[in-house]
């Protein structure tokens, strides 16, 4: 990544923000997105505060080691979760944390969301690890959600929300932007009967 590319990230976070507004992903102070610079400083978005109107201004860059280099506000209080998330994924360039109301609400009624039933979840978002709940901005959800970090970059974080990663921002957005989407035709399924699944040999031959 290049020092222009960099240059772009701040108002690039600012948009997703005003998406995962606009989508219904983040309600009030929801929510917290970061991005990796290329000399590894996090760029973060302030902790209470809405995300839906944030300002290029808002965003906190932190080192990292987590010690703020620039900002006005605090960083996200889901910051230690993000930079135990660089440190094990060194791919992992951006990350988006969303409460999306489908994937909760399949998530909440005891659904584990796979296997997936269209083939979009199955290709896009490979498998989505649930991690189990831990009060948010503590050092037990951190160790949670990196200890299931190797079976996926979709992490479902219980009675709380979503996690994804990816080498780019788009990436990372548009994975979270899938797991909704798809949550939300599963739960519009069962609402109105019982799903079918995906032919397994379909199912096995993505797996491989
Ligand atoms: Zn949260």
């Amino acid at each position: 990544m290049t020092i222009q590319e960099d240059s772009v990230l701040g108002p690039e976070v600012i948009k997703i923000c005003r998406q995962l507004y606009n989508k219904g992903l983040i309600a009030a102070s929801d929510g917290n997105v970061s991005v990796r610079l290329s000399e590894g400083d996090i760029l973060i978005t302030p902790g209470g505060v809405h995300k839906g109107f944030l300002h290029e201004e808002d965003l906190v860059l932190v080192s990292s080691e987590g010690h703020v280099l620039k900002g006005r506000g605090r960083p996200s209080s889901e910051l230690a979760m993000h930079m135990a998330i660089y440190r094990q994924d060194p791919r992992a360039m951006a990350i988006v944390h969303t409460h999306p109301p489908w994937t909760l609400a399949l998530s909440l009624s005891g659904d584990q969301l796979s296997p997936h039933l269209l083939i979009e979840g199955l290709m896009f978002l490979g498998e989505v690890s649930m991690v189990p709940f831990e009060m948010p901005g503590t050092e037990a959800l951190v160790s949670a959600v990196v200890n299931a970090l190797h079976k996926g970059p979709v992490q479902i974080l219980a009675h709380h929300g979503a996690v994804t990663r990816g080498p780019t921002l788009w990436k990372a957005f548009e994975l979270m932007e899938c797991l909704e989407h798809t949550c939300r035709i599963k739960a519009l399924a069962k609402l109105l009967g019982e799903p079918r699944a995906l032919p397994l040999n379909i199912v096995q031959s993505c797996q491989i």
